[in-house]
């Protein structure tokens, strides 16, 4: 237990007071993404440079504290948010600098997708990031970061150019392809484990205003034909198009029929990193295909398809995810799936197929510690709902068809999508680079008081 006065010492250090348990700001503090996350930090830091890390980080490590770090509050474990212990807040450390000359923007750890689109589409740039636009930055850049850009120009590591960080003895430090080249190899995939991000250096690329976007909605009672309409479509597919397969419940809106609002559908939603003419052509095949109830395929604002999936996902409702690889759909997969989905407990579950494949495949293994680069597409299970008492049918659920599905997955998962209860999954989610990065780990927190993470167990200098 600290004392009151050395915790409003430290608190006098910082450019802005701690907030504590009886202030007012603490549960707005404390809340993250994920409603079931509920976790009392003893003191909040809103830091808002590199000097406030460094004395939270110093000061954690002094008085023998847990350390949390919040970027965005996505993570679906909650693992921004610590009970006792120093949570690191970095939401007004925001800043992005594009350089419109050289296709670059220097990011600051706490900006979300959304911040970083808006500076960068000034100059009709983007670098490939996640699909909402809430979502932080910093962990979704640590764990891999796969959107719609991804099969054009990879994941968001691979279009890092550098890191600025605090490491656990407090030093702040740079990691690129020269400097501390070690470090930025585990940074690009190893997730939180090695300091506290204060910046990140992106490459850009050119894209939009506009691009071509499609969505189109079916019934679930077709869902196994538009599956395997979606595995042909994008085992031919360009680089530039990212297919997303989700089954969803109907938005409770225009221009949604009345009649199938709130009930199951299957939507594909494309997009093509490249010209409307291009895109349009690449399009061709969802003019045709099947009879769906919603078909809109049009030119869309790259920012307004960056936040297309916003609503979905709000923030505070109850979440529990699980997902898998694919390298290859089958029949008999698509079965399992459709089968199990036609009693969903969750009113905002979303179970799909992200896009993989492009040019994250044709990154090595070993370049980046992101390893599954070979798979075809993440099959995410995505369960959300509202009250708790319904945690543990939406969970059962959620398990039971993680289970069923095993048998047609490729093995690993994807870091970023682990929840509380996949801790026996981190190795595995790093493949054949996890016993490197316990080396790195080891060189730059051998004390692992990084731990609030996808955590990697240092390994001892032999
Ligand atoms: C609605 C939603 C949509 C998503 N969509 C996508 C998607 O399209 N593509 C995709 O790849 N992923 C997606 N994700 C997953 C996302 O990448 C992870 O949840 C990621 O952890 C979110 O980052 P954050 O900064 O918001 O998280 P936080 O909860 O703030 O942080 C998560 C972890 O990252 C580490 N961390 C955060 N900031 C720092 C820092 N500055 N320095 C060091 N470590 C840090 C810490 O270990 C922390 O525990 C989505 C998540 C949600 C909830």
């Amino acid at each position: 237990m600290l004392d009151q006065i050395t915790i409003q010492e430290f608190s006098q250090t910082l450019s802005q007071p701690l907030i504590m348990p009886f202030d007012s700001g603490y549960d707005e503090g404390r809340s993250v993404w994920n409603g079931m996350v509920d976790k009392r930090p003893a003191m909040i830091a809103k830091c808002t440079n590199a000097d406030d890390i460094k004395k939270c980080v110093n000061f954690a490590r002094t008085h023998d504290l847990i350390v949390s770090i919040k970027g965005g509050g996505h993570n679906v474990a909650g693992r921004a948010v610590c009970d006792g212990g120093l949570m690191i807040d970095l939401s007004q450390m925001n800043a992005v600098i594009v350089d419109p000359i050289e296709r670059t923007a220097r990011v600051e750890s706490g900006a979300t997708i959304g911040e970083l689109d808006r500076e960068t589409q000034k100059f009709g740039l983007a670098t490939p990031v996640g699909i909402v636009s809430k979502t932080g930055i910093a962990g979704l850049t640590l764990g891999g970061g796969n959107g719609y850009l991804g099969r054009k120009h990879g994941l968001t590591i691979d279009n890092l150019l550098s890191v600025e960080l605090v490491t656990a003895k407090g030093d702040l430090i740079s990691a690129n392809e020269t400097e501390n080249a070690d470090l930025f190899w585990a940074l690009r995939g190893g997730g939180g484990n090695f300091g506290v991000v204060t910046s990140f250096e992106f490459k850009l690329h050119e894209i939009g205003p506009e691009i071509m976007t499609a969505k189109v909605f079916y019934p679930i009672e077709d869902a196994k034909q538009v599956l395997a309409f979606y595995r042909e479509f994008t085992l031919n597919a360009a680089d530039e198009l990212a297919i997303y397969a989700l089954i969803v419940s109907v938005p409770p809106a225009d221009p949604f029929p009345e009649s199938l609002q709130g009930k199951t559908a299957i939507v594909l939603l494309v997009s093509y990193a490249g010209s409307l003419d291009d895109g349009k052509r690449a399009l061709e095949p969802l003019e045709k295909f099947g009879n769906p109830f919603l078909r809109v395929i049009m030119p869309t604002s790259f920012i307004e398809l960056q936040t297309s999936f916003d609503k979905s996902a709000p923030h505070g409702i109850r979440n529990y995810w699980k997902a898998h690889y694919i390298d290859h759909l089958s029949d008999e997969a698509i079965d399992v799936l459709v089968n199990y989905t036609h009693d969903i407990p969750g009113p905002l579950t979303v179970i799909g197929f992200e896009p993989f494949g492009g040019a994250i495949t044709r990154v090595e293994e070993s370049a980046t510690a992101f390893p599954q680069r070979n798979a075809s597409y993440i099959l995410g299970l995505f369960s959300g709902w509202i009250e708790s008492e319904d945690d543990e049918k939406n969970i059962n659920w959620t398990r039971e068809l993680y289970n069923k599905m095993t048998p047609f997955t490729s093995g690993g998962t994807y870091s970023n999508y682990l929840d509380n209860d996949d801790s026996a999954k981190v190795s595995s989610s790093f493949g054949s680079n996890y016993s490197r990065l316990q080396e790195v780990k080891n060189k730059y927190d051998p004390k692992n008081f990084f731990r609030l993470n996808q955590n990697i167990i240092p390994k001892p200098d032999l």
